[in-house]
């Protein structure tokens, strides 16, 4: 790796309280930088960097994990007050969740300040925050080669002016299945992203948990699916990983060609799929290189068909 290859995270850093079927979990570390940033730890060695908030009550051991994946955590303020907390419950099939609670606390008056030396990293992943500062992020920064970007519902309700802003000046925006139904207010996946790809960003990918995910960058849609598991222990994060993962892989590799982006599409639904396997990101940390080319390999077998797909005569 190069050192031209660096992927700056912007996000959530949370303690998350979770609701699962097989249990109640409190204080979970997590939020979506996070997540993101242990995904992409597996891909782009050394190259990661996450910009974020915590209070003063968020445990130096999660920072101190992630700088023992060689994450640069340098850009997260921690500032007077308690950290961001998220409540979720989960369905008994893990197919839905509720949000119980959000605390903002220190999230609240969170405006990211991008560390000087990290204003020329080249690859961006702009989390799920107020698109205002998404933009804010974006105006610190000199000529990223990639902009992706995620958000929410939410902002698609309250702040369509400046999310529409935001679009106009990504090159990819990572959502799921409702989102993209939300934001282009077109039912069909196929039309929504050609109206979301009209609106700036050139690459669209549309996730839609165990359903796999798509992609939309005008080289024909491609499709990735999410590895059947015998059991999820906990969805979340799995969307944070995935755009981690294919930021990561794309920094790593340093080529945006379709190809590419379509082998990125796999890391990242692996990278979802390891996530799901353990409470909060237990797994994620717990995981090597070695864990993660051994999920690669099993999804190759899963969509190897084996043969030619020429009609019969
Ligand atoms: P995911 O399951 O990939 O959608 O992401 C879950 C993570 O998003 C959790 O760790 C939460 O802490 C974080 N999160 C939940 N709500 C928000 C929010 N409003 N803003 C930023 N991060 C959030």
């Amino acid at each position: 790796m190069t050192t031209s290859n660096h992927l700056l995270i912007v996000g959530s850093i949370a303690f998350d309280d979770l609701d699962l079927p097989t249990g109640e979990h409190r204080d979970v570390a997590g939020g979506a930088a996070t997540y993101a940033a242990l995904a992409a730890s597996l891909l782009l060695r050394d190259g990661v960097r996450v910009v974020g908030v915590v209070g003063e009550d968020f445990p130096a051991g999660v920072l101190d994990a992630m700088k023992a994946r060689g994450i640069d955590a340098g850009g997260v303020e921690r500032a007077t007050g308690k950290t961001f907390r998220w409540h979720g419950r989960y369905s008994a099939d893990l197919a839905s969740r509720t949000t119980l609670d959000t605390q903002l606390n220190v999230f609240a008056d969170f405006r990211p300040q991008i560390p000087p030396s990290q204003r020329t990293s080249p690859f961006v992943l702009l989390g799920n925050i107020h698109p205002a500062l998404q933009l804010d992020v974006l105006g610190q920064l000199q000529r990223p080669k990639l902009v992706a970007a995620d958000t929410m519902n939410f902002w698609i309700e309250r702040e369509p002016a400046s999310l529409g802003e935001l679009l106009s000046r990504i090159d990819l925006l990572v959502i799921n299945d409702e989102e993209a139904r939300q934001l282009s207010g077109i039912h069909n996946l196929v039309r929504a992203a050609e109206d979301i790809r009209r609106r700036g960003p050139r690459m669209l990918v549309v996730k839609r948990g165990e359903f796999g995910a798509l992609l939309f960058d005008g080289a024909g849609p491609f499709f990735v699916p999410a590895y059947p598991l015998e059991e999820i222990v906990d969805p979340t994060g799995a969307g944070d990983s995935f755009a981690g993962g294919l930021m990561g892989y794309l920094a790593a590799r340093g080529d945006l060609s379709p190809g590419s982006i379509r082998c990125a599409m796999f890391f990242a639904s692996a990278l979802g799929s390891l996530c799901v396997e353990a409470v909060g990101p237990a797994r994620l940390l717990a995981a090597n290189r070695s864990h993660l080319a051994a999920r690669i390999a099993s999804f190759a077998k899963l969509v190897d068909h084996g043969g030619d797909l020429a009609l019969p005569t």
